[in-house]
């Protein structure tokens, strides 16, 4: 079985349509998707509706929730909130519904799916160092966590009784580590933030039991381009360009 997992699409259409076709050359039989699905882009329809044709599992994001909440908005910087706002304006009633459907935690055998963080999701803490992962690998019991949120990838593994560590490699085997727990970052699918301006999704091949992230080109002016023509901060549109 090989799952692929997106997060962070942010309403960039291009970047979501390049990670579809790598992914349907990728012998891929799940696509699971952890949320932010809306937000800084100008596509939030076109996405919402791709991630619905395509995701049987979808968990939902702070950017989805801000849609839906003004308690959750008003946690946001103001470029944000413009998108959000924006977002609010462009949105079909399909798309609302579909977000208003969403959970925030799904699990499922040895695997749990959460936005933000396995401890209070509904909070939206973000996972930055070991210790923060740390605290969370208390709170869920699958083998596996995944999760998005901080737009930049990363895979951290807690050995019972020994230390939590980050994978060195962003292509792990996970053969014969029986014990190990995973709490896996898949990276932005729209929006990355490590100063690296592809995107990012995920694959599990539970058979030969490997996990991998994935860095994929997209067309990123066409992107931009849109953003600049909806009239969004500058920032919005020049920071896919740096990755940050
Ligand atoms: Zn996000």
């Amino acid at each position: 079985m090989r799952t692929a997992f997106i997060s962070d699409i942010h309403s960039n259409l291009e970047a979501l349509n390049a990670i579809f076709e790598d992914i349907d050359h990728s012998s891929i039989d799940e696509i699971v998707c952890l949320g932010d699905i809306v937000g800084y882009g100008a596509n939030p329809n076109e996405c919402i509706d791709l991630v619905r044709d395509r995701c049987p599992i979808i968990v939902l994001g702070n950017h989805d929730a801000a849609i839906l909440d003004d308690a959750v908005l008003q946690n946001f910087n103001p470029n944000a909130r413009f998108a959000i706002e924006w977002t609010r304006t462009h949105l079909t009633k399909e798309s609302y519904n579909l977000l208003e459907s969403l959970p925030i935690r799904i699990v499922s055998n040895d695997k749990t799916y959460v936005h933000s963080t396995p401890f209070e999701p509904k909070k939206f803490h973000y996972i930055t160092s070991v210790e923060d992962a740390a605290l969370n690998f208390r709170h869920f019991n699958t083998r596996f966590c995944f999760i998005g949120h901080s737009h930049i990838p990363v895979i951290f593994m807690n050995d019972v009784g020994n230390k939590v560590k980050i994978a060195k490699e962003f292509h792990i085997s996970y053969e014969g580590l029986e014990n190990q727990q995973f709490l896996i970052n898949v990276g932005s699918s729209g929006q990355p933030r490590d100063r690296n301006p592809k995107v990012s999704y995920g694959i599990l091949d539970t058979d030969v039991k490997t996990f991998e992230i994935r860095r994929i080109v997209y067309d990123l002016q066409t992107c931009q381009q849109k953003i600049k023509d909806a009239e969004f901060p500058a920032f919005l549109y020049k920071r896919l360009a740096e990755g940050k």
